[in-house]
């Protein structure tokens, strides 16, 4: 099944370039995905293409104008399913109030079939918008950036890898960061010294049984000393509680 992106922006610009090389451009090709931007003032009806107006109740800055997006949405919906698209859009509105994007969610959005993303400006868009069309809000992170153009590119690489057919069998998803529940163990490749720095030898054991103890080790060592929060809903076996607990240092003696 091809997932169908449709984005909403006054800057279209941005996004020549992010989608055209590596993995993105490969599942564009095999016809994965199929990334369509809009310019969100050509849905305006005044003669300045007008996206943006002064807040009702004074304040700094401006705000983007409930009509031109809500028609943007109305229209690539009604296009999508023109294309034969049968369940209904998820669509998102980026902004710092939203959900904080993780990859639970990334999952859920690569199993669908239609996401329209909506990036915003200035102070941000008309509450109405959010109430008529948006199904989502996702933030990706606690900090405020100056538009939705970077958050959509983020959420769009995170979600088209997980789609399935997108990674080849060499890029795993299992092992990695995140999805397996722990942060991933370190990896390295040739040469085997660099400047004295050597790769630690049980890599080059050929025992299969130590790497993959050496790993799981490593791995439940950086998510214990980086994010130790990921551990409540990590899975782990008997094994990883003992390996965790010759991590804790007990005080010293008085
Ligand atoms: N006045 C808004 C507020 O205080 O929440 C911030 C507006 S921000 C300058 C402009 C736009 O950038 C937002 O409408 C949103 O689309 C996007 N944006 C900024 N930071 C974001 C974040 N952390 N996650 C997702 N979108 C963000």
């Amino acid at each position: 099944m091809m997932l169908r992106i449709d984005i909403l922006t006054i800057f279209p610009e941005m996004f020549r370039g992010p989608f055209d090389a590596s993995i993105l451009k490969r599942a564009r090709e095999a016809g994965l995905i199929a990334i369509h931007v809009h310019d969100i003032r050509s849905f305006t009806h005044d003669r300045h293409h007008t996206t943006d107006d002064y807040p009702f109740g004074g304040g700094a800055g401006m705000v983007m104008k409930v009509q031109p997006v809500v028609e943007a949405v109305e229209y690539v919906c009604q296009a999508a399913m023109q294309d034969g698209i049968k369940s209904p859009a998820e669509v998102i509105l980026f902004t710092p109030a939203g959900q904080i994007l993780e990859q639970s969610i990334a999952k859920a959005l690569a199993a669908r079939e239609h996401l329209v993303l909506i990036c915003g400006r200035y102070e941000g868009v008309d509450e109405r918008v959010e109430k008529m069309v948006v199904s989502r809000e996702i933030s990706i992170g606690d900090y405020v950036l100056t538009g939705g153009e970077l958050p959509a590119m983020v959420l769009v690489d995170t979600v088209a890898r997980l789609v399935p057919g997108v990674l080849g069998a060499s890029e795993s998803l299992a092992e990695e960061s995140i999805s397996s529940g722990l942060l991933e163990y370190p990896q390295y490749t040739r040469p085997f010294d660099f400047r004295g720095e050597k790769v630690p030898a049980v890599l080059l054991s050929g025992d299969h049984q130590a790497v993959a103890a050496w790993r799981r080790c490593e791995a439940l060592r950086r998510t214990f000393e980086r994010r130790p929060d990921l551990l409540v809903r990590a899975p782990l076996s008997q094994d990883d509680g003992v390996t965790l607990s010759s991590f804790v240092r007990l005080p010293e003696p008085p």
